[in-house]
Order: C-alpha cells, then structure tokens, then sequence
C-alpha cells in the first residue's frame, strides 16, 4: 500500500544595489571586483510551503528568477525557462546553451504529461569509431576536453520549443530576468570557486575561458561579483532574433568555428582535437517531442523521460520490480535490499537496450511491462544478492518463470555532479521537471570568443567501443543522440500532479529519482526528508557506492559490496499540498545546498 499522501509532514546571489559600482569596475569581458556594498544575495532556504507557484533549482538567483515571472503571471513552463537561463549564468558549468537537455511538462488543462527531447546531437561526419580510431580509445580526459565531443546543443530550441507549445512568454521575456543576473554580476561563493579551482588547468588553456573564469589568472575569490556581459548580449540576440541566430546565424558560425579549431593558446601543450561539426550540423537541429514514459506504481502514474534518455525506462522498471513488494511493510534492511536489486538488474537491461530510438530499436513497451518486471523481480531474494555483473533479461514480450541468472559484462557508466536540475509548477496546476546540463562540470572547457558560454562535451557519452559484445545500443553515429541518464519525473494521481523530482549526477541520477521516490512513495518520509536521506547507487558495477550514511552493514550482511563517496546527486522536487498549495523542496547541503521558493509563502 502507498503511503503517499499520508501525512506529509548559499550558494551566491544577485548583487542588489551594487549593479553601478560594479559596472564602474567592468571595463570589458569578465570582472572580478570586490563587492562595493556588503553584498546580500537573496535568502537561500532548501524547502518553502505555500500558494501561487513554486520553484526549487539549485541556485537562489535561479529561483527567484523564476518565482518573479510566476509573481508577473507567468506559467510553469516561462519560470522553467528563465529559471534555467539564470542558471546559465550562475551555474555556467553544468548548464547552458552550449548544452542539452530534458524538459518534462504536465499540462493542468488538458492532464497530459508531455516532453521534449533537446539531447545534444553527433554531426553527420561521426562515425562508430571516432572516439576509437583503430579500435583504440581516445583518452578519456582528451575526449571531454575536444572539439570531437562537443554535440549539437539542443538547449536553445528547447527553451525556444517549450515556450512556442505551452507558453506565454516570448523567448526574449523569458531571457530577461537572466540578461540582468549575467549583466550585474553574482556573488561567487566556495562551490562556484572550487569548481573552477577544478577547471582551473584546462580553462587557462583556453583564453576565451580564461578571461571568462579566471580573472587575474585565479578563479575569483569567494565573495567577489563575477559579471558576463557576452552572455548578456548572446541573450538579447537570441532573445531579439529568435534561436536561428544560434543555428544557422552568426552565434552559430562562431560555434562551429570554435569547435573546429578549438582556441588555445599557442603556449600551451595540450593535445586539443577538433571537431566534426558543421554549419548544416547545427542548422539540420531539432528538438523532438517525444512520448514520456508511464509506468503504474501503487496506485499512481509516473511518467518520465523516454529514450534517448535512460531515465524513465529505467526508473520505470525499476518501479515495477518494486511494486512486486510491499516496501512500506519490510524493514528498513529488506525494503533497501530490494531497491538495490531492482536498480541493479534494471541496469543490467538499460546497457544493454537503452540508445537512440532513432538510430536503434530499443524494445520500450517490453521494458516497461508488468510481465518483463514479474520475470525480473523473481530472480530477486530475500536472502542474498544476484550475483554481479547481472546479465540482461530478455524483453521479448515472451515472459519465461523465472529463469536462471546469467551474469554479464559490466558497464556501470559514469557518474558526475555536473547538470542540474529544476522544478517548476504555478497557480494552475502545470508543473515543470527540467534537466539540462553540459556534461562533465565545464563541458569540454571551451568557451566560444565573445559569446560567454561554455561549449558541451556530451558526445562523451556515447561507448566508446562496443560495451555488449556486438549488440551496444549507445555507439557513437551520424546525428545519432548518446545515451542519456537524466531523469526528471512527474507523478500523477488521478490525473493530477501530486510530485516531480530530478537530479544532476550522470549514471547515479536514475538510482537518486529512484530511491528519492521511494523514499516518499514507500516509506513515509516527506519529500524534504526523501531528499536529505543518505543515498546508494547500485548501477550492476564492481560495488554500490554509498554515502556515508548509508545504512550498510545489515545490507553487506546480504551480499551487497560497497564503495564509499562523498555526495550522490541533488535533487530539487515539488509537491502539490492541496488546494493550491505547493511544498517546493532542494538540498539542505548537497552541492551547497539549494533554494525553494513558493510564490506567496
Ligand atoms: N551527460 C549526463 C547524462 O546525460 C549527465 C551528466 C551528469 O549529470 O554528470 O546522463
């Protein structure tokens, strides 16, 4: 039984009236500056109750841009897209129009969940050997940082997309709030300042992203102003002339020079490869509407984001694994146990399956259904762990008793802090699940000259050989969509929204919307408490990583092997209360901690 519904119990900011002194010390490009005034970002608080609307993003910047189009009578869908073009600003390393994204949106007039797929695409030249001339990979850390992984971005057209379907603003209204941030400046504050002193290295080879994020040559200093009037003025333009500015116009010519002769200093003596992408590569672009994924869980409907994501088909069936225990009535070690497991061997089957629909056939319906879940969820005991590497099931729709376990190549994929995520819902009853990122945190480190974002390195994401002995869905091809694991989610019941959540982290996304809906499906925590709870991520690898405080010792008893990290995700969610009202709910620390605002408290 659900328990859903029973009881449901600093980072850096804006500079406000500091914008003229700051001004007085931005001569051009990006500068640093002491803040003039004692600087007063906006408050930052991680969960916020209350009517007219809602936003959690990872930033305060980013929500209250957000909550100030929502405040102006703007939708869910124009607060999601100046909430993520704030982001762009303030977050500029793991999200941007330099990159891609998912966009999943419920429609409170007609009670459909809609999505649209704006995944960074390969160019035409790629072919399935590209990362692997001669059958040998490229080195990873040369693949991230090249022109040759740099995708197609698909954020533009997304936002430009989602505001021409369910809108009410014009692009060029929606850039507003984030045109200021980028104009003015933010607060840098110790995440923003670790993540460059990270980057640090590769951004100095870059002049472009030197002058952009290493101003005096060091990251800036926590507490000084960081400002980007290029961004600012990219902003206008596309907002004054729509996304074919980016795409076939000059931002986009800038772009594909860019990625052909990656800009580095002559001094440095980094390998750089260039890239494949041409002006018809990027002309040729479109973000795709796409089915979302539904699966039943207890009652409710969950819909997530469909392939070339992995993200709803494989929380998707995970939760139907699940749905064959009462998580609610085990202990806290079985209901765990069990959670592992169905991540594990649901895994198993997204390598194996998972890829561009539009390049491979990826067998959806089969892994979405009750009966592919019952042959999978057997295999699943009480007292011990499937053996590990899980071998794929077979989603043929031909559904056998229980077979044996095989076992299989690992491809655990990868995992990062990189994207972000965003939620969006307003006085209607549309909600927004939003998932944008450049990749890696930096994309690929280049900087388009004079255009103030960050190129992505998404096409990292495609295997770079072949993972499942002749069979691996996620090779790189000619305008092919690498395999993604973003994973924003809305829950209905009966055809309301009653919950959207999502995450940054690679692979670990899928276990973190997974085990963060458990958690407030299953076992009774509220949604704030669903978010703070020590997380696990079993992806069918040598070990589950853990956090922490992670409960490990009755589930190693099991079986289970576990390798510790620091943080896995951050998420941000909201929940609808009620008569209107809107619990908005981020990390308390994760990642610095994120911002929850409602409309009127
Ligand atoms: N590129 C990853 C994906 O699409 C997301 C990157 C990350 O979150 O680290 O799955």
């Amino acid at each position: 039984m659900s328990r859903f519904g029973s009881d449901p119990r600093r980072r850096r900011g804006l500079v406000r009236g500091v914008g003229v002194a700051v001004l007085a010390l931005a001569t051009c490009g990006a500068v640093t500056g002491p803040v003039a005034a004692a600087p007063k970002p906006p408050d930052k608080q991680p969960t916020a109750i209350g009517s007219g609307g809602a936003v959690a993003t990872v930033d305060p910047d980013a929500t209250q841009a957000g909550i100030d189009v929502l405040r102006r009578g703007g939708n869910a869908v124009d607060a999601a897209v100046a909430a993520a073009a704030a982001l762009g600003v303030t977050e500029p390393y793991s999200a941007g129009i330099g990159g891609g994204g998912f966009f999943v949106y419920y429609d409170a007039r007609t009670r459909r969940v809609h999505t649209i797929d704006g995944r960074e695409t390969a160019p035409a030249a790629m072919q399935s050997d590209t990362f692997a001339p001669g059958g040998v990979p490229i080195p990873f850390p040369e693949a991230v940082t090249s022109g040759l992984s740099v995708g197609v971005p698909g954020t533009p057209a997304t936002w430009e997309r989602a505001l021409r379907l369910w809108g009410s603003l014009s692009l060029s209204q929606a850039l507003r709030p984030a045109i200021t941030v980028a104009q003015r400046g933010f607060v840098v504050d110790a995440t923003f300042r670790q993540q460059t002193a990270d980057n640090a290295a590769r951004f100095a080879d870059f002049p472009a992203s030197r002058a952009l994020f290493l101003p005096g040559g060091q990251p800036p200093a926590v507490g000084t102003v960081l400002r980007n009037p290029d961004l600012a003025a990219t902003y206008r333009l596309i907002g004054q002339r729509g996304t074919g500015v980016f795409y076939d116009g000059e931002i986009g010519t800038d772009l594909v020079k860019t990625v052909h002769a990656p800009p580095v200093d002559p001094a440095a003596t980094r390998v750089v490869r260039p890239g494949l992408m041409t002006e018809a590569d990027l002309a040729a672009y479109r973000a795709i509407d796409r089915a979302p994924t539904r699966v039943g869980y207890r009652g409710l409907d969950v819909f997530g984001m469909a392939p070339p994501s992995s993200g709803g088909s494989t929380v998707g069936e995970a939760l139907n694994i699940l749905e064959r225990s009462d998580l609610g009535s085990l202990d806290r070690t079985q209901a765990l146990h069990r959670y592992l497991e169905a991540s594990g061997l649901a895994f198993a089957d997204r390598n194996r399956y998972v890829g561009d629909p539009d390049r491979v056939n990826v067998p959806l319906a089969q892994l979405l259904s009750e009966g592919f879940a019952g042959e999978r969820a057997c295999l699943i005991s009480p007292t011990s762990t499937v053996a590990r590497p899980i071998a794929p099931g077979s989603p043929d729709g031909a559904h056998a008793p229980c077979p044996p376990a095989a076992t299989a190549a690992r491809d655990a994929g990868r995992e990062g802090l990189s994207t972000t995520h965003l939620t969006t819902a307003d006085r209607w009853g549309n909600v927004v699940a939003y998932t944008l990122t450049i990749e890696q945190t930096g994309g690929s480190g280049i900087t388009v000259p004079g255009r103030g974002f960050l190129l992505n390195n998404e096409l990292t994401d495609f295997n770079f050989t072949d993972t499942q002995g002749g069979n691996d869905p996620n090779l790189p091809a000619p305008g092919k969509r690498p395999r993604s694991s973003m994973a924003p989610t809305i829950v209905l019941r009966h055809g309301k929204p009653i919950l959207a959540v999502g995450s940054p982290g690679g692979a670990t996304i899928i276990t973190t919307v997974l085990q963060t809906l458990v958690n407030r499906l299953d076992l009774g925590m509220t949604l704030p408490e669903a978010i703070a709870a020590a997380r696990a991520s079993e992806r069918n690898g040598a070990a589950t990583q853990a956090e922490p405080a992670f409960p490990t010792a009755g589930l190693a008893a099991l079986g289970h092997t576990f390798a510790p990290v620091a943080e896995i995700g951050a998420v941000t969610g909201v929940e609808a209360l009620g008569h209107g009202r809107w619990l908005a709910a981020a990390e308390p620390v994760r990642r610095g901690g994120g911002s929850a605002k409602v409309v009127r408290p």
